[in-house]
């Protein structure tokens, strides 16, 4: 069996790259793909919800842009019969095995939201996604305000994240951008209007992608054609669509918050209650020791009190 890369689908035409020759071929998928039988522990045996449990089961599975893939050939016909297991999956964009997420942020219009980041920084971790941070709009606030945020920031450089500072009319920040993408899948995440396609239709010109956001209310209940395209980009691959904005993480118990706070998590220990500390009002949180002597920051804090309550609120509802 000779080993692919899906590049590109449009509708049941899948583009592949071949692994050893790095040719181009047209393949099909067979039926038998979409039914797998899947155990407890298949990257592609997802929990949905709370009362869904991991089983083995026999699933729908598609193949999708980013699988690696196993193909046959038959003379000019090719055929796609296995797919390895995904690293992760997205829904939307339909894409699997995603290196990293753009997290593209306006300095201004809209302002930049440490409750969106931290949110959108579980979900990351969920997913296990590596997440990089692009602020655009640099040229829109002045020196002290962008010094300001700056300063916030290094919090999370702190904890590993990379942090990008961008300009995309002038294209300033853009050289130290470009090598980010070597070797990998990148999606990118952000709400309306913070840039996402100028940054991308700067990064790439002539690429051409959609400048209109996808509006989910127009979206809906149309027939589409299903196409997803990976586009060869410095060494890597960027994903056609402007990304996704929407997000809502599935977390279910408070217990698990914490859990995707990696920052949290290498403190706990000093906690009273070590590593059963909730870090909301337990006595003697080492967490909230640190948010009084401001060396963790209130407002990543408070959002995290934030969703805790509302996953409490959520639980309440079953
Ligand atoms: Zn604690």
């Amino acid at each position: 069996m000779k080993q692919g890369f899906i590049k590109k689908i449009i509708s049941n035409q899948y583009t592949l790259i071949d692994l050893d020759t790095k040719e181009e071929i047209l393949a099909s998928a067979r039926g038998k793909l979409r039914y797998l039988r899947l155990d407890e522990k298949s990257s592609f045996n997802k929990q949905e919800t709370m009362k869904t449990k991991k089983e083995t089961k026999i699933t729908t599975i598609s193949p999708k842009v980013g699988d690696n893939v196993g193909y046959e050939a038959d003379l000019d016909i090719y055929w796609i019969s296995e797919i390895k297991p995904r690293k992760n999956d997205l829904v939307r964009p339909d894409v699997a095995n995603v290196d990293q997420v753009l997290l593209v942020f306006s300095c201004i219009r809209p302002d930049f939201s440490f409750h969106l980041l931290d949110q959108f920084l579980i979900i990351m971790q969920q997913e296990a996604l590596t997440p990089v941070l692009v602020v655009t709009k640099i040229d829109l606030v002045d020196e002290a305000m962008l010094n300001e945020l700056k300063m916030a920031l290094q919090y999370y450089v702190d904890m590993g994240i990379e942090v990008y500072y961008v300009n995309s009319k002038q294209r300033i920040g853009f050289d130290v951008l470009t090598h980010i993408f070597r070797d990998k899948i990148t999606v990118l995440a952000g709400q309306t209007g913070v840039g996402k396609s100028t940054l991308l239709n700067a990064l790439k010109p002539g690429l051409n992608l959609k400048t209109q956001e996808i509006s989910e209310a127009l979206g809906r209940g149309k027939h589409t054609t299903r196409h997803t395209e990976l586009y060869g980009f410095n060494q890597g691959y960027i994903v056609d669509t402007p990304g996704f904005s929407k997000i809502d993480f599935k977390i279910f118990f408070q217990d698990d918050l914490k859990k995707y706070y990696p920052d949290f998590q290498n403190v706990s220990h000093l906690c009273k209650f070590g590593s059963n500390c909730l870090h909301l009002s337990e006595p003697g949180c080492e967490v909230k020791k640190r948010v009084e002597e401001k060396r963790i920051p209130a407002s990543r804090y408070e959002n995290y009190v934030q969703f805790a309550e509302e996953i409490k609120a959520q639980k309440a509802k079953y």
